[in-house]
């Protein structure tokens, strides 16, 4: 007898016919002898449409009550699936995050787990019942409702797995594993077979949003077994392991390539080139916590300027703005300029260490598509570069080809 999580995304439960098939899927894991905890997501498009509720009343939508709002998503899922799963025989008994009880801290909208009580969880296992716990949410030492960010029941699937030290937690999903390349833009894409915690983690961070980056980064940790599967049919999947068990084995070159289209660009032009300059150009949105991924400085020398371009999460641009522009006026730059048409396309593989030339690779492939590259950044196992939006799809399959990353 083993203990699984499954998650269940929003696609997996998007109908009480699709919860009625997760039901059976649940029930017959706990038929094999398993006891089974599942976390499930809001139906698909109902966290879309509690935003845009909680749009209409307050712009842009934030804080406590958001948080309120949007957990009752995976509220109602919780509840229907321990319904269907009762309906077949099979006890059943649902907890919202703040029943487990899974606290986080109070960063509303964005809130990390610090920790999860099992024990009701266990008691319920031992029981023989199976658990279906809210994905997604949390509360506060206040006890006030808290959200994980876009994409976390990933996260609460992970941290419940490792809370109930479970022997695998698996993440079903509306594609039957990890793919080269996310199917829906290229459809050569491949299933693989296994990766590693590192690949996926950087994979996630990239932009492939089959698995959260929290969850990845929890995953990886605490050395969670992970497997990605299809709600839909049955299969393999895609299983995440640690590197050393797949030492020994051949290591492909580069095993998936992911692209974020949520990235914005702001370049400040021309700004005298001097000791703290790129310190007081992002000091405020250091300060009003605004992530910045790439940074490129590019001086000339004859001038003493140089030009200062970083990217920023697309919903985060107006804001970024605001507080560059007086900066920059204030230490004399020609001008600032800025672009949330962009995106980013990166190779990843852990192949990369022992491999020259990958670059040179990539650019050659995208050269010969025409798609001008704006921004580069290298890591050990990974190549971003920054291009027009437009060349999204062309980009990301000239590369698949340009790698031999497609079936057979
Ligand atoms: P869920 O609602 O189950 O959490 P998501 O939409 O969050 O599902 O994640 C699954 C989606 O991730 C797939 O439908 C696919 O379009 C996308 N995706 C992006 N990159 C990849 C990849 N490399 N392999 C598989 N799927 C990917
Ligand atoms: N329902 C949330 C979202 O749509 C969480 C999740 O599905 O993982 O982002
Ligand atoms: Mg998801």
């Amino acid at each position: 007898m083993a203990l699984i999580v499954q998650k269940y995304g929003g696609t997996s439960v998007a109908s009480a016919e699709r919860i009625g098939a997760v039901a059976d899927r649940v029930a017959r894991s706990r038929a094999a002898g398993h006891q089974v905890a599942v976390v499930v997501s809001a139906m698909a498009g109902e966290t879309d449409r509690l935003l845009g509720l909680a749009a209409s009343l307050r712009h842009p939508p934030r804080g406590r009550e958001l948080d309120v709002v949007l957990a009752s998503g995976e509220q109602a899922s919780i509840g229907l699936l321990a319904m269907a799963l009762e309906a077949r025989g099979c006890p059943a008994c649902s907890y919202t995050g703040a029943q487990v009880p899974i606290r986080t801290d109070s960063s509303f909208n964005r809130a990390r787990i610090l920790e999860i009580d099992g024990r009701r969880i266990r008691s319920d296992l031992e029981a023989g019942r199976v658990v279906v716990v809210a994905g997604f949410q949390g509360a506060d030492e206040e006890g006030s409702i808290t959200t994980l960010g876009r994409g976390g029941s990933d996260t609460t699937g992970v941290a419940l797995a490792v809370a109930l030290q479970a022997d695998e937690c698996q993440i079903y999903t509306d594609v039957d594993g990890v793919y080269t390349a996310d199917p829906r833009i290229e459809p050569n894409a491949r299933r693989l077979d296994r990766l590693t915690f590192e690949e996926m983690l950087e994979l996630s961070s990239l932009g492939a949003k089959v698995l959260q980056i929290r969850a990845m980064e929890f995953a990886s940790k605490y050395r969670v077994p992970l497997r990605v599967l299809s709600s839909f049919e049955d299969g393999p999947g895609t299983m995440i392991v640690p590197e050393d068990e797949e030492e020994g084995m051949e290591q492909p070159l580069i095993s998936g390539i992911a692209f974020n289209r949520d990235e914005a660009k702001i370049t400040v032009h021309r700004v005298p080139d001097r000791p703290g300059v790129a310190y007081r150009l992002l000091a405020d949105i250091a300060a009003a916590n605004i992530e910045v991924d790439m940074i490129v400085q590019n001086a000339a020398p004859e001038h003493d300027e140089t030009d200062f371009t970083f990217t920023v999460n697309r919903n985060d641009y107006e804001r970024a703005r605001e507080m560059v522009d007086p900066v920059a006026e204030e230490l004399g730059a020609e001008r600032v300029t800025g672009d949330p048409r962009i995106v980013k396309l990166s190779l990843v593989g852990v192949g990369m260490r022992s491999h020259a030339g990958i670059a040179s690779r990539m650019f050659d492939a995208l050269a010969r598509e025409s798609v001008n590259i704006q921004m580069i950044s290298t890591s050990e196992i990974k190549i971003s570069v920054v291009v027009d939006e437009r060349y999204l799809e062309l980009g990301v399959r000239a590369l698949h080809e340009a790698f031999d990353l497609h079936d057979g």
